[in-house]
């Protein structure tokens, strides 16, 4: 059987693992200053422990189980990795640089089964899911990098390959891990989780009162556009999807980002602006406007760029408050499973 991550132990699971050893709590926060202060590579650096734990740890846990295969820079500071997990199988992780601190994005399933028509993570399907230790792996990753400059990793997106929400109990330990004070300390309200909007999933994170923020994946504002782009629109309709996060506001007093990638001649009408300002009147919230990024698979082009603005100032002109997205890493495969798929298709 495969050895579990120690990137995957939240701290209370941590001491729990050091007790069943028969070793004093604090080894469990030494062990955590070193994988996330520190940050070794390997568990003979952690030299403050007694040598049967340190190798203990080495035959139970694994470390680092990540190879990075591609790491592409892109002249706006985007880096984005191809990284191979323990089976072969592959994700991407992306550093993006804004003026308010680096952030990554990270993966949370190889692959995806929500079968969204515009999207390349979802072409193959689903792998298989993360572990927490995967997922967190991924941030220490970037934040090694990070080190040589100095910098450090101050928010992360759930928004690479996979539905966070399809694997919950992955993605809210990783969220326990990485905000940890003991820890990388990443605020929760600096982490975002993207979702297609698995309903039941959002009221259950709502109850767990984090603090994180909730990203919606909309993308369309009428039930017969939306469902023919993203298939989980038969099983939880618009109207349905906004009573659970007018939910998660509710109880989180959190806005919701709401994601809408413009299609040319799908969603893009000026009336569609409109639809969507009035489902979203009455809901905190921040509509965030992605030109479509080009699949080869896909066939779907991107919505001209005044066409972009003014479905954004119709938006606002509705008082709901819009912003399009900045595009990052356009000159490498930055985007949404790019690299992943490209690799695929090289691989046939
Ligand atoms: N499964 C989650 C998170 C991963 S995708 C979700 O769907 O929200 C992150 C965002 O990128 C989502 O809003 C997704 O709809 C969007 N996206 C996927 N493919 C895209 C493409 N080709 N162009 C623009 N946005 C895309």
């Amino acid at each position: 059987m495969l050895k579990p991550s120690l990137y995957g132990f939240t701290l209370p699971q941590l001491e729990e693992y050091v007790r069943q050893e028969g070793q004093p709590t604090y080894r469990a926060k030494q062990i955590f200053h070193w994988l996330y202060q520190q940050r070794v590579q390997d568990v003979e650096e952690m030299t403050d422990l007694p040598k049967n734990l340190r190798s203990t740890l080495a035959q139970t846990t694994l470390l680092c189980s990540m190879k990075e295969l591609v790491s592409q820079k892109s002249q706006d500071g985007t880096i984005k990795f191809l990284l191979e997990l323990h089976d072969g199988a592959t994700i991407e992780t992306v550093i993006m640089r804004h003026d308010y601190g680096n952030s990554v994005c990270v993966s949370t399933q190889v692959g995806c089964k929500m079968g969204c028509k515009f999207c390349a993570s979802t072409l193959g399907g689903l792998v298989r899911n993360l572990t927490a230790g995967e997922i967190v792996e991924q941030v220490v990753l970037c934040q090694r990098l990070l080190d040589r400059t100095h910098e450090r990793v101050s928010s992360v997106v759930l928004m690479g390959s996979g539905e966070p929400l399809d694997n919950y109990d992955a993605s809210i330990g990783f969220v326990d891990i990485v905000t940890d004070p003991e820890g990388l300390k990443i605020g929760q309200r600096h982490i975002t989780i993207s979702t297609v909007g698995l309903v039941p999933a959002i009221y259950r994170l709502a109850d767990e009162m984090r603090g994180i923020t909730l990203a919606v994946s909309i993308h369309a504002a009428d039930d017969e556009t939306r469902s023919k782009m993203m298939p989980v629109n038969k099983a939880y309709d618009i109207l349905t999807l906004l009573d659970a996060c007018r939910y998660y506001y509710e109880k989180t007093g959190r806005r919701i980002t709401f994601e809408y990638a413009l299609i040319n001649g799908h969603n893009d009408k000026i009336q569609d602006a409109q639809k969507l300002a009035k489902l979203l009147q009455s809901l905190p919230c921040h509509v965030n406007l992605i030109p479509v990024n080009y699949v080869p698979e896909r066939d779907l082009t991107r919505t001209p760029q005044d066409q972009i603005r003014a479905f954004a100032n119709e938006l606002e002109r509705l008082s709901i408050n819009a912003t399009v997205r900045r595009e990052m890493g356009s000159d490498i495969a930055a985007a949404c499973g790019q690299l992943r798929a490209q690799q695929a298709r090289e691989r046939i």
